[in-house]
């Protein structure tokens, strides 16, 4: 195998939803109905070579059909980081949720990365049921259809190394076909859990957020993550606001917006 790269990997923040911790866990008896809002983030691997583009968000007009916060388009966002959406040319879709493949049509000449699972799911008999199609929607799933009737969608079933110190690794669990991303850092093996783990306390826990396709390959999820990761301190949930708290902003202007995830976290 050849050396990985090192890849810089960095989160950014576009937009935030306030709500109580029982639509966060399966089980919130602990919680009392106590406020925990959830963040919404895409997220960039780069190293000298490539640059990954891990999903893509949601829009304003999502956003306001259902009734979330949005604060910066998450693909114009990608400026901030220095990364041309016209020049990306791989994108990782986790899984086809509305808030994670949104905006996949302002990437012109990329290639997204899917799990033949997922797409299955979100066409398949399971659609027929409000529960696994609610976070779903419609427009994205046909979106990324025509895509593949385009040849720019890039099927994967399982684990696949995409570029020495890039990989990708499916999960399962909160729907049929999520897929996480291990990526190499100067601080060792990153994983970037996307719905894997929504908040640190899913995982920490085991206690799973409530959007769920399979409890069983949710719940063995957890222990992957940790499996693939360096440390616990090296998965990165999909949806947790203490992400922005843990890690270094880019820069000073960039507070609360982008952080990067290739340093140790600080967690005083
Ligand atoms: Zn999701």
């Amino acid at each position: 195998m050849s050396e990985p790269e090192v890849f810089e990997v960095f989160a950014i923040k576009y937009a935030r939803h306030d709500r109580t911790a029982e639509l966060n866990f399966m089980d919130s008896s602990d919680f009392h109905d106590s406020n925990m809002p959830i963040d919404y983030f895409v997220w960039v691997a780069r190293s000298k070579n490539r640059t990954y583009v891990i999903d893509t968000g949601f829009n304003t007009k999502t956003a306001s059909k259902r009734n979330k916060e949005i604060m910066r388009c998450p693909v114009e966002s990608l400026k901030l980081v220095d990364v041309d959406p016209a020049d990306v040319e791989n994108v990782i879709i986790t899984h086809l949720h509305y808030d994670h493949v949104g905006n996949f049509d302002l990437f012109p000449n990329c290639k997204f990365h899917l799990q033949e699972d997922e797409m299955s799911y979100a066409t398949g008999k399971y659609m027929g049921h409000k529960h696994f199609r609610h976070p779903f929607d419609v427009g994205h799933v046909t979106g990324m259809v025509r895509e593949v009737y385009k040849g720019r969608v890039q099927f994967h079933d399982g684990d696949a190394e995409l570029a020495p110190g890039f990989s990708i690794h499916r999960i399962g669990g909160h729907t049929a076909g999520l897929q996480v991303v291990q990526v190499y850092t100067k601080r060792g093996w990153v994983v970037l859990a996307s719905d894997a783990s929504h908040l640190y306390g899913n995982m920490e826990l085991e206690n799973p957020y409530p959007i769920i396709f399979k409890s069983n390959e949710m719940v063995e999820g957890f222990q992957k993550l940790r499996d693939l990761a360096d440390s616990n301190d090296h998965i990165i949930p999909g949806h947790d606001p203490l992400v922005l708290d843990y890690y270094p902003a880019l820069s000073d202007d960039l507070e609360g917006i982008v952080v990067r995830l290739d340093v140790a976290p600080s967690k005083g």
